[in-house]
């Protein structure tokens, strides 16, 4: 029996069990070792129940010295009762509804209790969990569930650990140089550990070996990039690009497009990603790019998650280019088939020099005659393998990412552990301040006043919709309502527009249009809005129900005002009265700073659910935590690095495990 062995050849394992095993993602034995604990109970530290502390898991040893009495609640509850005592005082204890434990029970025989004490003069124990004196291990409590306990699970591990050795990813000289123990003790002390200890060495080389993996197959993936030569940019055409420019650059927008012109300089692809919040001005660093390449022969495609979007960057750069003899194209699903095909003749004869568009541009019948440069916005929203099929349609263009996400280092490196990170840390000149309101709903009215007397100078607003988790249809109904009620009620004297997910490409495109023209005052919206859109004139945002949007969601929201030379105002409704709510509210009302704010949301609400429901490509990690063992993190990185120097492809024999483990994360990764 090895790691590989499916699970269902594991003994105790039928058909039926490795059913519900492999659901949980346990195909194999080497992934049953690997499903760790999610707590433990210690039934080795024996309190004196005189000195136990009240409401804390404590384990006491006593013994049982009143007979089991049982009562009967009017629910029909049973409760078992007696009391129990060691040399230093005595307790009740009191079972719920549990025939099988209390029936095997004997009066005068000692037992551990392992629970919390309440109670006021005389302690008592409700439900703890019991065991005979005898046990005295520490024992681990899997995430367990309906179909499977957690002591299923336990006698399982216990069977694999005896009958299975797991290969070590890690090279023995990696262990000695970091003092890591080896894997099979590792794993036997992370499910059984003996000592507080000797769980604390095993946990310690479990999590430096799922980082450093994670280090090696980023920098893998970082190597075969960087191996291969790019389209080199001879003629650095960048001065000329800023007299097409209505104003002038900023210094992040310039030094940010010098470290993109020096990689695609430097005879390497780059690879790089710009991190920048909303309104910090990428679309421009994007068309000084797309400018200097079409100046050096190559074409560029930019691609954006949204038809609004790639419209929206469309007339931008056609604005940019308009005297510059490059041409623009626009290449999105909902055009007509004709008006398609001969925008890919087109690229594909290299009449155009710049494409921007949609996922469209990576359906396979769309090729190029010299692609150079690839850049996607708001990359999150895509996936790896999107972003490859479109660099597949050159030979090693240059690509870049751009994210107006903000996010915490720590995250970045693992989201972006491929790709080099330059920051926009800067707002063009001029912009104005938005004010951030946080009230609850009796405000409404008065809002609704307020909203109008911008309308009626001539201003343009947005009301967000509840959002709906995870129910796009009720989102949607919501919406409509709401849409319709205020059109023929409170605002029916301005012009409303409504705008969600399930409008076709070209319901959408139309409100958006409208709404840049000002023929539409309130926009009426889900989060469709929250990515890129640029309506300057646009200057009063209203949010309902702001508890249930993360941080970094409201602040891209946010985002959306305050874009011209407007004061203006957002204003947040929220009846939650929990404490948490206020306290989020309030970084947000005090913050307009993305990082800042990212880095609070990731503090309130941990990793998992930092970037929402959306696939984020975050590896789930087994043990580590890329917050607390951030410095782990960072040594498994040059350590990793350093590795590749000596064995880049992994041939050598000490790392031929690790060479397993490393292609399967880099899979996953690259997906
Ligand atoms: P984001 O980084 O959120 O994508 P945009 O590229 O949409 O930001 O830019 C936001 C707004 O700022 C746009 O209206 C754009 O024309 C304007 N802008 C960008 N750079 C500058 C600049 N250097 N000076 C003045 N306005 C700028
Ligand atoms: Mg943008």
């Amino acid at each position: 029996m090895t790691a590989n062995t499916d699970i269902q050849f594991l003994k105790g394992v039928g058909a039926k069990r490795a059913e519900i095993l492999k659901s949980k993602g346990i195909d194999t034995v080497g992934a049953l070792l690997r499903f760790f604990p999610r707590k433990y109970l210690d039934w080795t530290k024996i309190t004196r129940v005189a000195s136990a502390p009240f409401f804390e898991n404590v384990c006491v040893k006593a013994t049982i010295t009143t007979p089991i009495e049982t009562f009967e609640t009017q629910r029909g509850i049973k409760i078992y009762k007696f009391m129990a005592e060691d040399e230093s005082g005595r307790f009740t204890v009191s079972l719920f509804n549990q025939y099988f434990l209390a029936s095997k029970l004997n009066v005068g025989r000692e037992y551990l209790f392992y629970g919390k004490f309440d109670g006021g003069f005389f302690k008592q124990m409700n439900s703890p969990l019991i065991k005979e004196t005898n046990y005295g291990g520490i024992e681990p409590i899997y995430t367990a569930g309906k179909s499977i306990t957690s002591k299923t699970i336990e006698k399982l591990v216990k069977n694999a650990l005896s009958m299975v050795q797991m290969p070590d990813v890690l090279p023995e000289n990696i262990r000695k140089q970091n003092n890591l123990c080896d894997i099979n003790y590792a794993l036997q002390n992370i499910h059984f550990p003996k000592t507080k200890e000797s769980f604390e060495r095993a946990k310690r080389r479990l999590v430096f070996e799922e980082l450093f993996c994670l280090q090696v197959a980023l920098n893998v993936i970082k190597l075969k990039t960087h191996k291969q030569s790019g389209c080199v940019i001879k003629n650095n055409t960048f001065e000329s690009f800023l007299g097409c420019l209505p104003f002038t650059l900023t210094n992040a927008q310039k030094r940010v497009v010098g470290e993109c012109i020096a990689d695609m300089q430097s005879g390497r692809p780059m690879s790089r990603l710009i991190q920048g919040d909303v309104g910090s001005g990428k679309t421009v660093v994007a068309a000084a790019l797309c400018f200097v390449s079409a100046q050096n022969g190559y074409q560029s495609a930019l691609m954006a998650p949204t038809e609004i979007l790639a419209e929206q960057h469309y007339k931008t750069l056609l604005g940019i280019m308009e005297n510059t003899g490059i041409k623009c194209g626009l290449l999105t699903g909902s055009l007509t088939k004709t008006k398609k095909l001969e925008i890919k003749a087109k690229l594909k004869n290299g009449e155009i020099d710049v494409i921007i568009g949609t996922h469209a541009l990576i359906v396979n019948d769309v090729e190029f005659d010299n692609l150079g440069l690839v850049i996607t916005d708001e990359q999150h929203r895509f996936g790896a393998s999107q972003r490859d099929k479109l660099e597949n349609k050159g030979v090693n263009p240059h690509k870049l990412v751009m994210s107006a996400t903000p996010i915490p280092q720590t995250l970045s490196y693992i989201l972006y552990g491929d790709l080099d990170i330059s920051i926009m840390d800067e707002y063009p000149k001029g912009r104005q301040k938005i004010d951030t309101y946080s009230v609850d709903s009796s405000y409404r009215q008065r809002i609704y006043k307020y909203i109008k007397k911008f309308l009626t100078d001539g201003r343009q607003g947005y009301i967000v919709c509840p959002l709906v988790e995870e129910n796009e249809e009720l989102e949607i109904t919501s919406a409509n309502e709401y849409y319709e009620k205020l059109k023929n009620g409170e605002f029916r004297d301005y012009s409303l527009g409504l705008l969600h997910g399930k409008m076709s490409a070209r319901e959408k495109e139309q409100v958006m249009t409208d709404f840049a023209n000002g023929k539409i005052q309130l926009l009426i919206a889900t989060t469709v809005i929250e990515v890129g859109i640029d309506v300057p004139n646009a200057v009063i945002m209203l949010i309902e129900n702001a508890e249930r949007f993360g941080l970094s969601q409201l602040h891209q929201l946010r985002g959306r005002i305050g874009r011209g030379q407007y004061k203006s105002d957002c204003i947040l409704i929220s009846d939650s009265n929990s404490p948490d709510t206020a306290q989020r509210l309030d970084v947000i009302k005090n913050s307009s700073d993305g990082f800042k704010i990212a880095d609070y949301d990731l503090a309130l609400r941990g990793p998992g659910d930092f970037l929402g429901n959306r696939q984020h490509g975050i590896p789930q990690m087994r043990i580590a935590d890329i917050f607390a063992d951030k410095q782990v993190l960072l040594d498994t990185g040059a350590q990793a690095k350093q590795l590749l120097l000596s064995d880049p492809t992994l041939k050598q024999p000490q790392n031929e495990a690790l060479r397993a483990e490393v292609k399967d994360l880099y899979l996953k990764l690259n997906k």
